[in-house]
């Protein structure tokens, strides 16, 4: 290979950041000393969304980047034991529930899940960062870069000759042996390089993200932890997020035809109030009354479409490589952030292992590694988006039969993602 000295990733988000600390632990036994830059359009570490849930997989590829330590040294999020699944109309009973514990109660493999603000998980992936200290890596993030061009030669480069020449829309230009695309779902690295034809599609379905003080439900909760409640025009999560379970998240998955804004917009005023109505009116009429209760009460209703890239699809040109969002957006079953993350370490260790080859033998080969897993949880995140979609009484009620059977079903392969480890994969 030739020398790779300067690697750059674009995008800070949960993909780019967990690719630096990869980098740091798996590339720093190298003779040579390598710098990575993260190059990050926001001009400061923010990112929106509410509450996400971390599977015990996640947790556990996060331990080995060091940064569950400093979830919990900042007590963050609440640990889940089970997403209990519940029918609106027919209370009390469960329908079915995924566990990340066995039956007697331990995690599965020492990880339960984590239901935790998106906010708490970067900070945690910076802290890392800041922490890291292995040699020969050197680790920089630099916010306010939007990336605008990508410039690959044809061929090989010379030598001397770095590669990659990266622009910015402040006007400044850096050149890299190795570019990193992790910009998520709108990547501007796939759509002005690599692969220009592939772009998001709207699944249809939108979420409503609001927050309930756990005061203003006066009901008993029907739920632990974290619950969702099917009915026939969606489906609605309500979560603790924070330790001392004083606020509660929901999340309405709902379909939708239209969307006005890509990346999701706040409501206010009137909207806060169309909003309240309208997820009152798909799920009001639960046999729960603290979900009427929760979502009259509720407040702060961010919306958000989902979009979701074609399956399959380029990841890679000689000298640039998608990892995350960028190269294989699927609709969120609560998965994809462990998937971002697996990417990074199967990547990085690939590319340690071929570090004496040309470039191109580490792409190939971590494609070949990643391709069919990916097209699997693909194809199984849009199945699961699916069934969320308005339906009449009798599909209804035949979704709630089947979901029992369904989650008695997938239990296995769900238990070997859970205890999956990306540092334990073999390389081949
Ligand atoms: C409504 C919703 C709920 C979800 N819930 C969950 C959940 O509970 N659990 C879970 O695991 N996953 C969840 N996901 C999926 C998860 O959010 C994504 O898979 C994950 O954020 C992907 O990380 P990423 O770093 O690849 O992309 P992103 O998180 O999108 O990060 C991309 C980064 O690149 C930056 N960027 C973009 N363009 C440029 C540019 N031109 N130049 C420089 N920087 C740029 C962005 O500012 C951003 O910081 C959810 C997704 C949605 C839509």
């Amino acid at each position: 290979m030739a020398p790779l000295s300067e690697i750059c990733v674009i995008g800070g988000g949960m993909s780019g950041l967990a690719t630096a600390l990869a980098m740091a632990k798996y590339l720093s036994s190298r003779d040579e000393p390598v710098n990575v830059t993260v190059y990050e359009l926001r001009d400061e570490p923010t990112t929106p969304g509410g509450a996400v849930n971390l599977m015990p997989n996640a947790l556990r590829n996060l331990d080995k980047l060091g940064v569950y330590s400093h979830l919990k040294q900042n007590k963050c999020g609440v640990e889940i034991d089970r997403i209990e699944l519940f029918s609106n109309y027919s209370g009390p009973d469960q329908l079915a529930s995924m566990d990340f514990v066995d039956k007697d109660g331990n995690p599965l493999g020492s990880f339960r899940g984590l239901r935790v603000m998106r906010s708490d998980l970067m900070e945690a992936m910076l802290n890392a960062i800041s922490a890291s200290t292995y040699a020969n890596v050197t680790l920089n993030i630099l916010y306010g870069k939007k990336l605008v061009r990508i410039e690959e030669p044809a061929s090989n480069p010379k030598e001397g000759d770095k590669g990659v020449k990266v622009s910015f829309e402040d006007g400044t230009t850096i050149e890299a042996d190795l570019v990193l695309g992790c910009d998520g779902i709108h990547s501007k690295t796939r759509m002005n390089h690599v692969e220009p034809e592939r772009v998001p599609v709207y699944t249809g379905i939108s979420t409503a993200q609001g927050y309930v003080d756990r005061k203003a439900v006066p009901s008993d909760l029907h739920f632990k932890g974290t619950c969702l409640n099917m009915s026939r025009r969606g489906s609605l999560l309500a979560t603790f997020y924070e330790p001392t379970h004083e606020s509660i998240y929901m999340a309405s998955v709902m379909e939708a035809k239209e969307t006005l804004s890509r990346d999701g917009w706040k409501t206010k005023g009137a909207d806060q109030d169309a909003v309240r109505e309208d997820i009152l009116d798909r799920f009001g009429d639960s046999a729960f009354p603290c979900v009427r209760e929760m979502i009259s009460a509720s407040n702060s209703w961010f919306l958000f479409p989902v979009y979701k890239l074609p399956p399959g699809g380029k990841w890679c040109t000689e000298r640039v490589m998608l990892l995350g969002d960028a190269a294989h957006a699927m609709p969120p079953q609560g998965e994809s952030i462990g998937i971002a993350i697996e990417d990074a370490i199967l990547f990085t260790r690939t590319l340690a292992k071929y570090r004496s080859f040309p470039l191109s033998k580490a792409f190939k080969v971590y494609k070949e590694l990643r391709r069919d897993r990916i097209h699997e949880q693909y194809q199984e995140a849009s199945r699961r988006w699916e069934t969320v979609r308005d339906c009449g009484y009798l599909v209804n009620k035949l979704k709630e039969a089947i979901m029992p059977w369904w989650i008695w079903w997938s239990n296995e392969s769900r238990v070997k993602t859970f205890m999956s480890d990306a540092e334990s994969v073999i390389i081949p």
